[in-house]
């Protein structure tokens, strides 16, 4: 379908938008507090920094609303934001319970831009904090003592560790459940909706590039019969052997889908209606030739296909599997056990 990374990044959208929405919120609101705290105590660069950075979300979130770029957002928060932060670590009028803003970087990297980008953003900003920390303190002995420097150090490296391991499962039980979604249980063969986003992809491409493209619709012959002769069991396994057969003459590229009950369709990209039909005769030969073996009997099916190519029988899905119907329906009319185009 998509990427692995494009589809995180799609499915991410909505809750990384809301999140940041509530983050810019609140830096809004926490900006101006600190910069009158920090204005009270005559700190009057971190004050400025805090009430431009306040300043600069309100021009963030109306961005927010309009845009489609979230990711270039998100980093047009962030880095300000972490800057802001280090210069406030950096001021000499900042106290030592300033760092503790610095735990926040892993969570909020990671929860907004996803394993990877979140753990390089996170190591780069906690690199210059550890920096800065250093450089300040590297000279109080009250502060440079081995249980104070292990508590900070540890409990940094495990908010580092739990906001990674938090995103890498978040992104694996995300895979699992769109596997789940855009695969049909019985045969594991894509389902409908794994049909149509695939095809919008393919018809993209060949709009670009003008290749052909075809969609065979296939019907199984007779299969009520199989469902009344031999059982519901071996209805079952006979879809599941129907399923394997497809794909064996199949390239890398084609997909074959389970539309529901005993219809498959085709996918052929880079393939006209005339190399469509031959392909779908090639496994209707097949089928018919490959009887399941049920218990000791054999079951032998049939299939009936109809053809439809892209831009010439129609330009949407529906378009195409609707002609394809047809031909479909005149291949049973005929005889059955054929292809029609
Ligand atoms: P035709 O050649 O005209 O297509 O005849 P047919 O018997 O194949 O068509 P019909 O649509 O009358 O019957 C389809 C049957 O497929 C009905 C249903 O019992 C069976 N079927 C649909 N889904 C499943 C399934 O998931 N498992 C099993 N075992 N049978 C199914
Ligand atoms: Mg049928
Ligand atoms: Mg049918």
């Amino acid at each position: 379908m998509f990427n692995d990374a494009t589809q995180h990044r799609q499915l991410a959208r909505p809750y990384r938008k809301a999140l940041l929405t509530a983050l810019l919120i609140l830096t809004f609101v926490s900006g101006l507090l600190f910069a009158y705290i920090n204005i009270n105590r005559a700190n009057y660069i971190v004050a400025g920094a805090e009430f431009g950075m306040s300043a600069y979300s309100i021009v963030l979130l109306f961005g927010l609303r309009l845009t489609q770029r979230l990711e270039f957002w998100v980093f047009a928060y962030l880095v300000p934001f972490f800057s802001v932060m280090m210069l406030a670590l950096a001021a000499p009028l900042s106290t030592l319970n300033v760092f503790i803003w610095v735990l926040l970087i892993p969570i909020v990297s990671h929860l907004l831009l996803g394993r990877r980008l979140g753990l390089a953003m996170s190591v780069a900003y906690i690199a210059i904090a550890s920096g800065i920390f250093f450089w300040r303190y590297g000279g109080d002995p009250e502060i440079m003592q081995p249980v104070i420097l292990s508590n900070i150090g540890v409990l940094t490296l495990c908010l580092i560790a739990f906001s990674h391991v938090y995103e890498i499962t978040r992104e694996q039980s995300e895979n699992r459940l769109v596997k789940l979604a855009h695969s049909d249980p019985l045969t594991g063969l894509p389902n409908r909706a794994h049909l149509q986003s695939r095809f919008e992809h393919e018809q993209s491409r060949h709009q670009r590039h003008g290749s052909a493209m075809s969609v065979v619709l296939l019907d199984l012959d007779f299969f009520k019969r199989v469902n009344d002769n031999h059982g519901h069991e071996a209805g079952d396994k006979t879809l599941q052997h129907v399923a394997k057969l497809l794909l064996v003459d199949l390239r890398k590229t084609d997909l074959a889908a389970r539309l529901g009950g005993e219809e498959f369709c085709l996918l052929l990209p880079d393939t006209d209606s005339v190399q469509a039909h031959a392909v779908a005769e090639k496994i209707r030969v097949r089928l018919a030739s490959t009887p399941l073996d049920f218990n000791g009997s054999q079951i032998a099916v049939t299939m009936s296909g109809g053809v439809a190519e892209l831009g010439r029988d129609g330009n949407a899905l529906n378009d195409l599997t609707r002609c394809a119907d047809r031909k479909l329906y005149n291949a049973k009319a005929e005889g059955r056990n054929r292809i029609t185009l």
